[in-house]
């Protein structure tokens, strides 16, 4: 656990130190859960972004963009449910004054127990050795057997007692489990109360006539709203889907994972219309393509897994969640969730105005039906960086620190270095980056020693270093250093642009989705 607290805590400071994420407002003292991306943050994060808007809109002739306002009518909250049961149980501990959400201590002590299942079936692997079966080993072995229904039945007894708001109960199962204040170690807890986490605002000058708004706290509404612009306009036919990325603000009760859990954060959603009574197939698939997506970028299966939910939200006929291996534990990175009619249909209902599609197959007008997906981007990117930041200790037995990106993910794609700032290396450098900089994210540096150089693009990801040498004003060569390898070889100045766009562009991650 210290490992990997330690490990947390170096993700952290490596993404200061080297310009990828401030705590906002530092200057005075910072505000909470609220993060800004630095020079290399907002670069790997549009690199993020275009991975997902690529997949999704570029390589999808069913899927259109959109770009809706963070403010809309007040409505538009009420419809979808959000002012009555956008909510969050909490709990305080009576003696460290520590909040905390009820659901969150539940899970948390389910995942204890699945981490006690795995142990065995990781002992019983070594023990039983090729002979292993562990399918049979987990339908069979008491212990096993006995953690993995204590869970079900836990997360089954809150699903039902959060459904019917019984919040009595939720507060009696956290007594009956004796979980503890994870800080403190108390059990002295308040009663659970209900909070909702829209962040409200006004629209207005006059404070008589002002109307009452609130920010965002997901992007798929202004989706739905603009259902019927964006069908009649695009000319598309169901299935079709609407996707859209952009900020959304919640006021989370508890905020302590850096930008795993924000208060202002980004979320990629996409919505797939589709005919009633289709939406679990279409369910399926987006399940399936979503996984791929993210296995492309090879961070290592391992890291994956699918939790399905026991608790469906008020508008879902089945949801999953795409879970990542964080450095704090397997964690929620992606949504996959079928949401039925609800949501357009409570639009119609409130607004008064049809939004439904004709479908000239089946000869009649109706509601369609949504499967989403929603995926964090900030959690996208914690979950690239903290997984590509390693320390090496090399053949010669120095270390060093490499964000091992994927290239077309990395916010620099190549750095010039003249060997020495004299002898007209400095003059040719210029030459080779006014030239790649028409393409690719590139930078040229000058100070250090060439290895401290190196160690710095290493840091931050860099694929490719050029070094330009005296030899390279005479046979227009230049040494190309690759990042994981750390091989160099000669190439003609001439064949850069297809070295390194061979290596970073998107069609790679593309054509494995
Ligand atoms: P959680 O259970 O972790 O609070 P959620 O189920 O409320 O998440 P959704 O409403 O399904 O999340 O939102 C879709 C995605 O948006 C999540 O999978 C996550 O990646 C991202 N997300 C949600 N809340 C936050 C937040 N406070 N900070 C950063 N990302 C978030």
């Amino acid at each position: 656990m210290a490992k990997q607290e330690d490990f947390f805590k170096k993700v952290v400071s490596h993404a200061k130190e080297y310009g990828f994420i401030f705590p906002s407002s530092e200057v005075y003292d910072g505000l909470s859960a609220i993060y800004d991306y630095g020079q290399n943050g907002v670069e790997l994060k549009n690199n993020i972004k275009a991975y997902w808007w690529k997949a999704m809109v570029q390589m999808h002739e069913n899927i259109v963009g959109l770009d809706s306002a963070i403010f809309m009518h007040p409505t538009v909250w009420k419809a979808s449910g959000h002012v009555d049961a956008f909510n969050d149980p909490l709990i305080d501990n009576k003696d460290s004054k520590k909040r905390y959400r009820a659901d969150v201590l539940l899970e948390d002590y389910c995942a204890k127990l699945e981490d006690k299942a795995e142990k065995e079936i990781e002992k019983a692997k070594k023990r039983f050795g090729e002979s292993f079966d562990q399918a049979q080993f987990e339908a069979t072995n008491p212990r096993v057997v006995e953690y993995r229904e204590k869970q079900k039945s836990i997360l089954a007894r809150m699903a039902k007692s959060l459904d019917a708001n019984d919040l009595e109960d939720v507060k009696t199962l956290i007594e009956e489990l004796e979980i503890a204040d994870p800080e403190t170690g108390s059990k002295n807890w308040t009663e659970v109360r209900q909070f909702n986490l829209m962040f409200g605002t006004k629209l207005g000058a006059a404070a008589e006539s002002a109307m009452d708004l609130y920010l965002r706290p997901e992007t798929a509404q202004g989706i739905f709203i603009n259902f019927s612009n964006v069908q009649k306009t695009s000319r598309q036919k169901l299935p079709f889907g609407i996707a859209q990325i952009g900020k959304a603000f919640r006021n989370e009760i508890i905020a302590r994972q850096f930008i795993f859990r924000m208060r202002e954060f980004e979320q990629m959603e996409m919505q797939f219309f589709v005919p009633p009574g289709t939406e679990l197939a279409f369910y399926e698939e987006w399940k399936e393509k979503r996984y791929k997506w993210h296995l492309a970028l090879g961070l290592g299966a391992e890291n994956y897994r699918f939790h399905d939910h026991e608790k469906l939200a008020h508008y879902a006929n089945a949801a999953a969640d795409i879970e990542y291996k964080f450095p704090f534990g397997f964690k929620e990175l992606e949504g996959i969730h079928s949401r039925t009619d609800f949501d357009l249909s409570a639009h119609e209902k409130h607004s008064g105005r049809k939004i439904q599609y004709f479908d000239p197959e089946r000869n009649e007008s109706y509601v369609p039906y949504v499967v989403e997906t929603s995926v964090g981007l900030d959690r996208m990117f914690l979950a690239v960086f903290s997984t590509c930041l390693k320390d090496e200790v090399l053949e010669d037995g120095s270390e060093r620190t490499v964000l091992a990106l994927p290239p077309a993910l990395a916010p620099v794609k190549a750095a010039i270095l003249p060997l020495i700032k004299k002898d007209g290396l400095p003059e040719l450098a210029e030459k080779i980056f006014n030239d790649l900089r028409f393409d690719f994210n590139i930078i040229s540096e000058e100070k250090d020693t060439i290895g401290k150089r190196y160690r710095r693009q290493d840091a931050i990801g860099t694929p490719y270093c050029i070094t330009v040498d005296h030899d390279s004003l005479q046979d227009n060569t230049v040494t190309l250093r690759e990042r994981d390898s750390m091989k160099q070889e000669r190439v003609a100045i001439s064949d850069l642009k297809n070295i390194i766009d061979e290596k970073v562009n998107f069609r790679t991650l593309l054509s494995k989705v």
